[in-house]
Protein backbone atom coordinates (compact mmCIF):
# COMPACT_ATOMS: atom_id res chain seq x y z
CA UNK A 1 0.00 0.00 0.00
CA UNK A 2 0.99 3.37 -0.96
CA UNK A 3 0.02 4.40 2.64
CA UNK A 4 2.76 2.61 4.28
CA UNK A 5 4.85 5.71 3.11
CA UNK A 6 3.35 8.42 5.18
CA UNK A 7 2.99 6.42 8.25
CA UNK A 8 6.57 4.69 8.50
CA UNK A 9 8.41 8.25 7.10
CA UNK A 10 6.49 10.61 9.30
CA UNK A 11 6.09 10.31 12.96
CA UNK A 12 4.09 11.46 15.29
CA UNK A 13 0.81 10.86 13.84
CA UNK A 14 -1.44 12.42 16.31
CA UNK A 15 -3.53 15.15 14.41
CA UNK A 16 -5.12 16.02 17.93
CA UNK A 17 -3.90 19.28 18.43
CA UNK A 18 -3.94 20.30 14.52
CA UNK A 19 -4.74 24.03 14.11
CA UNK A 20 -7.40 22.98 11.94
CA UNK A 21 -9.19 20.36 14.52
CA UNK A 22 -10.83 23.75 16.51
CA UNK A 23 -11.21 25.80 13.24
CA UNK A 24 -13.93 24.86 11.90
CA UNK A 25 -15.36 26.64 15.21
CA UNK A 26 -14.52 27.60 18.47
CA UNK A 27 -18.52 26.03 18.87
CA UNK A 28 -17.89 23.01 17.04
CA UNK A 29 -14.60 20.85 17.42
CA UNK A 30 -14.11 17.60 15.02
CA UNK A 31 -10.81 15.57 16.05
CA UNK A 32 -9.65 12.90 13.96
CA UNK A 33 -8.10 9.57 15.83
CA UNK A 34 -6.51 6.89 13.80
CA UNK A 35 -7.50 3.19 13.94
CA UNK A 36 -6.00 0.54 12.92
CA UNK A 37 -3.74 1.95 9.94
CA UNK A 38 -5.16 4.18 8.13
CA UNK A 39 -9.27 4.68 9.29
CA UNK A 40 -10.46 7.91 10.90
CA UNK A 41 -12.43 7.75 13.55
CA UNK A 42 -13.71 11.63 14.81
CA UNK A 43 -14.61 13.30 18.23
CA UNK A 44 -16.87 15.74 17.47
CA UNK A 45 -17.18 18.31 20.66
CA UNK A 46 -19.77 20.96 20.88
CA UNK A 47 -18.10 23.72 23.02
CA UNK A 48 -21.19 25.38 24.86
CA UNK A 49 -22.77 22.09 26.23
CA UNK A 50 -19.25 20.19 26.29
CA UNK A 51 -21.68 17.14 24.88
CA UNK A 52 -19.87 15.19 22.38
CA UNK A 53 -20.10 13.05 19.69
CA UNK A 54 -18.04 9.67 18.08
CA UNK A 55 -18.08 9.20 14.75
CA UNK A 56 -16.87 4.92 13.93
CA UNK A 57 -15.13 4.26 17.17
CA UNK A 58 -13.76 1.20 16.21
CA UNK A 59 -10.71 1.43 18.48
CA UNK A 60 -13.23 2.17 21.14
CA UNK A 61 -10.23 2.11 23.85
CA UNK A 62 -8.39 4.47 22.05
CA UNK A 63 -11.74 7.07 21.73
CA UNK A 64 -12.24 6.20 25.25
CA UNK A 65 -8.96 7.76 25.96
CA UNK A 66 -9.41 10.93 23.90
CA UNK A 67 -13.04 11.53 25.45
CA UNK A 68 -11.50 11.55 29.36
CA UNK A 69 -8.74 13.50 28.17
CA UNK A 70 -10.95 16.19 26.51
CA UNK A 71 -12.90 15.61 29.35
CA UNK A 72 -16.49 16.01 27.22
CA UNK A 73 -19.65 14.21 27.69
CA UNK A 74 -20.56 12.00 25.05
CA UNK A 75 -24.40 11.81 24.38
CA UNK A 76 -23.97 10.69 20.55
CA UNK A 77 -23.09 7.87 18.23
CA UNK A 78 -22.91 7.95 14.59
CA UNK A 79 -21.70 4.99 12.27
CA UNK A 80 -21.50 5.70 8.91
CA UNK A 81 -21.62 2.16 7.36
CA UNK A 82 -21.86 -1.44 8.62
CA UNK A 83 -18.64 -2.54 8.02
CA UNK A 84 -16.77 -3.91 11.09
CA UNK A 85 -13.83 -1.64 10.79
CA UNK A 86 -16.30 1.43 11.08
CA UNK A 87 -19.10 -0.28 13.24
CA UNK A 88 -16.96 -2.86 15.04
CA UNK A 89 -16.33 -1.18 18.32
CA UNK A 90 -19.54 0.64 18.75
CA UNK A 91 -21.11 -2.65 21.40
CA UNK A 92 -17.75 -2.34 23.46
CA UNK A 93 -17.32 1.50 23.16
CA UNK A 94 -21.21 1.98 24.84
CA UNK A 95 -20.56 -1.16 27.01
CA UNK A 96 -17.22 0.91 28.46
CA UNK A 97 -18.50 4.29 28.59
CA UNK A 98 -20.39 5.34 32.15
CA UNK A 99 -23.19 6.32 30.50
CA UNK A 100 -23.27 4.27 27.50
CA UNK A 101 -27.09 3.19 27.66
CA UNK A 102 -28.41 7.02 27.88
CA UNK A 103 -25.85 7.37 24.14
CA UNK A 104 -28.09 7.71 21.26
CA UNK A 105 -26.42 5.86 18.49
CA UNK A 106 -27.28 6.33 14.88
CA UNK A 107 -26.56 4.21 11.72
CA UNK A 108 -28.24 2.67 8.67
CA UNK A 109 -30.18 -0.74 9.54
CA UNK A 110 -27.18 -2.89 9.75
CA UNK A 111 -24.79 -1.62 12.04
CA UNK A 112 -24.18 -3.39 15.79
CA UNK A 113 -24.60 -1.07 18.98
CA UNK A 114 -26.96 1.00 17.07
CA UNK A 115 -30.17 1.87 18.88
CA UNK A 116 -31.50 4.56 16.10
CA UNK A 117 -31.78 3.69 12.97
CA UNK A 118 -31.50 6.33 10.36
CA UNK A 119 -32.87 7.07 6.89
CA UNK A 120 -32.65 9.41 4.05
CA UNK A 121 -33.05 13.04 5.20
CA UNK A 122 -34.00 12.29 8.86
CA UNK A 123 -32.06 15.22 10.94
CA UNK A 124 -31.29 14.87 14.56
CA UNK A 125 -29.39 17.66 16.96
CA UNK A 126 -26.82 17.11 19.96
CA UNK A 127 -25.54 19.50 22.10
CA UNK A 128 -26.86 23.46 22.29
CA UNK A 129 -25.67 24.24 18.57
CA UNK A 130 -25.08 21.09 16.60
CA UNK A 131 -27.49 20.18 13.76
CA UNK A 132 -27.24 16.49 11.87
CA UNK A 133 -28.65 15.23 8.68
CA UNK A 134 -28.31 12.34 7.40
CA UNK A 135 -27.92 11.58 3.68
CA UNK A 136 -28.35 7.95 2.29
CA UNK A 137 -25.64 7.21 0.03
CA UNK A 138 -25.79 3.67 -0.80
CA UNK A 139 -23.18 2.10 -2.89
CA UNK A 140 -20.24 1.17 -1.29
CA UNK A 141 -22.59 -0.57 1.11
CA UNK A 142 -26.41 -0.18 0.86
CA UNK A 143 -26.32 0.80 4.33
CA UNK A 144 -24.16 3.80 3.90
CA UNK A 145 -24.66 7.02 5.70
CA UNK A 146 -23.54 10.29 5.03
CA UNK A 147 -23.83 12.61 8.60
CA UNK A 148 -23.86 16.18 7.30
CA UNK A 149 -23.16 18.82 10.49
CA UNK A 150 -23.72 22.16 10.80
CA UNK A 151 -23.50 24.47 13.84
CA UNK A 152 -24.48 27.16 15.36
CA UNK A 153 -22.74 29.90 13.66
CA UNK A 154 -23.10 27.88 10.32
CA UNK A 155 -19.68 26.12 9.99
CA UNK A 156 -20.43 22.66 8.27
CA UNK A 157 -18.95 19.16 8.09
CA UNK A 158 -20.08 16.34 6.59
CA UNK A 159 -18.71 11.90 7.44
CA UNK A 160 -18.76 10.52 3.98
CA UNK A 161 -17.51 7.14 5.58
CA UNK A 162 -15.90 4.81 2.79
CA UNK A 163 -18.70 6.95 0.01
CA UNK A 164 -16.28 9.72 -0.76
CA UNK A 165 -12.16 10.13 0.31
CA UNK A 166 -10.16 13.33 -0.58
CA UNK A 167 -9.84 12.95 -4.28
CA UNK A 168 -11.42 9.29 -4.01
CA UNK A 169 -14.49 6.94 -3.26
CA UNK A 170 -15.15 3.79 -2.06
CA UNK A 171 -15.26 0.56 -3.91
CA UNK A 172 -18.78 -0.65 -5.33
CA UNK A 173 -19.14 -3.64 -3.30
CA UNK A 174 -22.87 -3.49 -2.83
CA UNK A 175 -23.51 -1.16 -5.16
CA UNK A 176 -23.50 -0.19 -9.37
CA UNK A 177 -21.68 2.84 -11.47
CA UNK A 178 -25.20 4.32 -11.17
CA UNK A 179 -25.47 4.64 -7.41
CA UNK A 180 -22.57 5.86 -6.77
CA UNK A 181 -22.75 9.09 -9.35
CA UNK A 182 -25.92 9.34 -7.53
CA UNK A 183 -24.22 8.99 -4.41
CA UNK A 184 -21.25 11.89 -5.41
CA UNK A 185 -24.01 14.00 -7.03
CA UNK A 186 -26.38 14.43 -3.85
CA UNK A 187 -23.01 14.91 -1.77
CA UNK A 188 -22.17 17.76 -4.25
CA UNK A 189 -25.03 19.41 -3.61
CA UNK A 190 -23.77 20.48 0.41
CA UNK A 191 -22.96 23.96 0.22
CA UNK A 192 -19.26 24.26 -1.39
CA UNK A 193 -17.77 25.23 2.04
CA UNK A 194 -18.60 22.15 3.70
CA UNK A 195 -15.42 20.53 5.22
CA UNK A 196 -15.11 16.39 4.45
CA UNK A 197 -14.31 14.43 7.18
CA UNK A 198 -14.22 10.46 5.55
CA UNK A 199 -13.37 6.86 6.63
CA UNK A 200 -9.77 6.48 5.46
CA UNK A 201 -6.54 7.54 4.59
CA UNK A 202 -6.68 6.99 0.92
CA UNK A 203 -5.17 10.48 -0.24
CA UNK A 204 -1.88 9.25 -1.63
CA UNK A 205 -2.97 6.68 -3.74
CA UNK A 206 -5.89 8.92 -4.63
CA UNK A 207 -3.59 11.92 -5.78
CA UNK A 208 -1.89 9.68 -7.84
CA UNK A 209 -4.68 8.16 -9.86
CA UNK A 210 -5.80 11.60 -10.63
CA UNK A 211 -2.77 12.73 -11.69
CA UNK A 212 -2.96 9.77 -14.07
CA UNK A 213 -6.66 10.74 -15.26
CA UNK A 214 -6.53 14.27 -15.22
CA UNK A 215 -2.31 15.52 -15.55
CA UNK A 216 -3.14 18.95 -16.21
CA UNK A 217 -5.74 19.65 -13.73
CA UNK A 218 -3.69 22.32 -11.44
CA UNK A 219 -6.23 21.36 -8.95
CA UNK A 220 -5.15 17.29 -8.79
CA UNK A 221 -1.26 18.64 -8.55
CA UNK A 222 -2.79 20.91 -5.14
CA UNK A 223 -4.73 16.95 -4.19
CA UNK A 224 -0.99 15.50 -4.47
CA UNK A 225 1.06 18.15 -2.59
CA UNK A 226 -1.55 18.04 0.15
CA UNK A 227 -1.13 14.54 0.56
CA UNK A 228 2.34 14.70 0.72
CA UNK A 229 2.44 16.92 3.36
CA UNK A 230 0.13 15.49 5.39
CA UNK A 231 -0.77 12.33 7.36
CA UNK A 232 -3.98 13.75 8.07
CA UNK A 233 -5.66 14.87 5.01
CA UNK A 234 -9.08 14.49 6.64
CA UNK A 235 -10.62 17.14 7.49
CA UNK A 236 -8.24 19.20 4.83
CA UNK A 237 -10.76 19.60 1.95
CA UNK A 238 -14.33 21.16 1.26
CA UNK A 239 -17.18 19.62 -1.61
CA UNK A 240 -15.67 22.73 -3.51
CA UNK A 241 -11.91 21.19 -3.74
CA UNK A 242 -13.20 17.80 -4.44
CA UNK A 243 -15.38 18.98 -7.35
CA UNK A 244 -12.56 20.57 -8.59
CA UNK A 245 -9.82 17.33 -7.70
CA UNK A 246 -11.68 14.52 -7.57
CA UNK A 247 -12.03 12.70 -10.89
CA UNK A 248 -15.21 10.77 -9.82
CA UNK A 249 -16.86 14.21 -9.20
CA UNK A 250 -15.50 15.04 -12.81
CA UNK A 251 -17.16 12.64 -15.24
CA UNK A 252 -18.19 15.32 -17.30
CA UNK A 253 -14.71 16.73 -17.95
CA UNK A 254 -12.78 15.95 -21.25
CA UNK A 255 -9.66 14.45 -19.83
CA UNK A 256 -11.79 11.98 -17.71
CA UNK A 257 -13.58 10.87 -20.84
CA UNK A 258 -10.79 10.40 -22.58
CA UNK A 259 -9.22 8.35 -20.27
CA UNK A 260 -12.00 6.09 -19.87
CA UNK A 261 -13.38 6.07 -23.18
CA UNK A 262 -16.91 6.67 -22.56
CA UNK A 263 -19.28 10.02 -22.58
CA UNK A 264 -22.05 9.02 -20.40
CA UNK A 265 -22.05 9.79 -16.67
CA UNK A 266 -22.71 6.19 -15.37
CA UNK A 267 -20.14 4.24 -17.79
CA UNK A 268 -17.41 6.72 -16.92
CA UNK A 269 -17.66 5.77 -13.54
CA UNK A 270 -17.71 2.49 -13.96
CA UNK A 271 -14.47 2.62 -16.21
CA UNK A 272 -12.84 4.74 -13.73
CA UNK A 273 -13.90 2.74 -10.43
CA UNK A 274 -12.31 -0.19 -12.89
CA UNK A 275 -9.20 1.68 -13.84
CA UNK A 276 -8.85 2.60 -9.62
CA UNK A 277 -9.14 -1.07 -8.83
CA UNK A 278 -6.29 -2.19 -11.03
CA UNK A 279 -4.11 0.70 -9.99
ZN1 LIG B 1 -16.39 0.15 4.13
ZN1 LIG C 1 -13.59 1.31 5.70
Amino acid sequence: MLLARSFVKKTPLVPLNRPFSSSISHKMQIHPLLARSDNWMYLVVDEASNEAAVVDPYDWKKMLGLVKEKGVNVTTLITTHHHDDHSGGNIQFLSNHPQGSSIKAYAGSRSPGTNTVVKDKDEFTFGKNIKVKALHTPCHTQDSICFYLQDEQGKKGVFTGDTLFQGGCGRFFEGTPEEMHKALTYLGTLPEDTIVYNGHEYTPGNAKFALKIEPDNADVKRLAKLAEDNDCTAGLSTIADEKKWNVFMRLDQPAVQKATGATDAVSVMGALRELKNKA
